[in-house]
C-alpha cells in the first residue's frame, strides 16, 4: 500500500514536471515559428524587389540593344554622307579645274589679272572671295562655282548634324551602361540577401522540427505517466473496496435496534469470551459476528451520523455510526460502501457490504455496539 502511494506521488511529481516543461516547449516552437514567418515574409520582399530590379534591367537592356542598332544607322549615315561629301568636293574641285583651263585661256589672250589672282588664292574658296569683284569672270562659273560650294557646305552640315546625332547616341549608350551596371549591382546584392535569408529560413525550419520532435517526445512521456499513473491507482482502487449503489432499506427484527444483517442467523463468533481467538486477538469479542456470503447487503441499526467509513486497523473496511446518547454502532470486514463519511442515515439504510478485510478468516460481518465507548452485548438490542 505505502509503496504504491510512493509511486504515486514519483509518477505525479512526474506529470506535474512535464506539464511545466510542456508550455515553454510551445512558446518556442510559436516563436520559432514566428521568426521563421517573419523570414519568409522578408525573403519574398526581396524576391519581390529582385523581380522588379530586374524588370529594369531587362529594359534597359532592351533600351541599349536599340540605342545600338540607332547608332549602327546612324554610322551607316555617316558613311554615306562622308561619301557624299567626297562626291561634292570631287564635283566642286572639277569645276574649279576646267574653270582654271578657261581662266588660262583667257590669259593666254591677255588678261594677266585672273592668273594672279588664281595663284594667291589658297583654295577655291579663296579664289571666288578674291574674284568676286571680277566682272569678267564668265556668269555661267560663278554660278556653277557657287552651286556647288553650297552642296559642299549642306553636305558638311548635314555630317556634322549626325555626327552630333551619334554623340548623343553615344552617350544615351553609356548613361545606360552605367544604369545597366548600377541594376545588376542590386540585383546581385538582393540574390545575396535572398540566398542569406534562405539560409536562415533553413536554420528556423531546422529548430522548428526539433522543437516540434521534443514536444511530441515530452508529449509522449506525459500519456505514457499518465498512463502509468492511471494504473497504479486502478490497482490501489481495486485493493480497496469500491463505493457500491444503495440496495433498498431493511428493518428487521423487534429489537430496539433493527437487525444488521437479517436473515444470516449464523453466528460464527458470538459476543463475550470466545475458545479459540485468532492469533493476535483478545479472547473476549467485543461483537456478534454474522456468518454471511461477500457481497451480502448490510443495514444501519438505527438511525444515525456516519462518522468513519473505510480502513479500520484489525477491523478492515469498516463503517461507524454515532446515534448520539452515547450510542454507537461498528460494522466491520466489509468488502464495500454505499454511504460516506458525514451522512446522515435512517433505520434501516443500506450502509455497506459483507467481506473478509482486515482480521478475518471468511466473509462474516461483525457487528458491535459501543455505549459511552464501551462495548455492550449486541443482544441487548437486536432480536
Ligand atoms: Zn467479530
Amino acid at each position: 500500500m505505502m509503496q504504491v502511494r510512493k509511486r504515486l506521488c514519483g509518477l505525479l511529481a512526474l506529470v506535474l514536471c512535464v506539464g511545466l516543461v510542456l508550455p515553454v516547449h510551445a512558446t518556442s516552437i510559436d516563436d520559432a515559428k514566428q521568426k521563421a514567418q517573419e523570414l519568409e515574409n522578408k525573403k519574398q520582399t526581396a524576391e519581390g524587389e529582385k523581380a522588379a530590379l530586374t524588370q529594369q534591367l531587362t529594359e534597359i537592356v532592351k533600351k541599349m540593344q536599340d540605342t545600338e542598332s540607332k547608332i549602327s544607322e546612324k554610322e551607316d549615315e555617316i558613311n554615306k554622307k562622308a561619301a557624299e561629301l567626297i562626291d561634292a568636293k570631287n564635283d566642286e574641285n572639277d569645276q574649279y579645274e576646267s574653270m582654271k583651263k578657261r581662266i588660262r585661256y583667257m590669259y593666254e589672250n591677255g588678261n594677266t589679272q585672273f592668273i594672279e589672282i588664281l595663284c594667291k588664292s589658297k583654295n577655291i574658296s579663296d579664289f571666288l572671295n578674291n574674284a568676286e569683284y571680277i566682272s569678267t569672270i564668265s556668269q555661267y562659273d560663278r554660278d556653277m562655282l557657287t552651286e556647288f560650294q553650297d552642296i559642299v557646305k549642306s553636305v558638311e552640315k548635314q555630317e556634322k548634324d549626325l555626327q552630333a546625332q551619334y554623340a548623343e547616341l553615344e552617350k544615351l549608350q553609356k548613361d545606360l551602361e552605367s544604369n545597366k551596371n548600377t541594376l545588376s549591382t542590386l540585383v546581385a546584392n538582393k540574390e545575396v540577401e535572398i540566398s542569406s535569408l534562405d539560409g536562415e529560413l533553413g536554420d528556423a525550419k531546422a529548430k522548428i522540427a526539433e522543437l516540434e520532435a521534443a514536444a511530441a517526445e515530452a508529449q509522449r512521456k506525459r500519456e505514457e505517466m499518465a498512463a502509468a499513473a492511471a494504473a497504479a491507482s486502478k490497482a490501489t482502487a481495486a485493493s480497496s473496496p469500491v463505493m457500491v449503489s444503495q440496495v433498498s432499506a431493511n428493518v428487521s427484527g423487534s429489537g430496539t435496534f433493527s437487525h444488521p444483517c437479517p436473515g444470516y442467523t449464523c453466528v460464527s463468533s458470538d459476543y463475550g469470551y470466545r475458545v479459540q481467538p485468532l492469533p493476535g486477538a483478545t479472547a473476549r469479542h467485543d461483537g456478534v459476528d454474522f456468518a454471511a456470503p461477500t457481497g451480502t447487503p448490510v443495514y444501519a441499526a438505527e438511525a444515525g451520523t456516519v462518522t468513519h467509513v473505510g480502513w479500520f486497523g484489525t477491523g478492515g473496511q469498516a463503517v461507524i455510526i454515532n446515534h448520539g446518547n452515547g450510542m454507537v454502532t461498528w460494522y466491520l470486514h466489509l468488502s464495500a460502501f454505499s454511504v460516506s463519511q458525514g451522512q446522515r442515515v435512517s433505520r434501516g439504510e443500506n450502509v455497506g457490504y459483507v467481506g473478509t478485510t482486515g482480521n478475518s478468516t471468511g466473509p462474516h460481518l461483525h457487528f458491535q455496539v459501543n455505549v459511552n465507548g464501551t462495548p455492550v452485548s449486541p443482544w441487548n438490542f437486536i432480536k
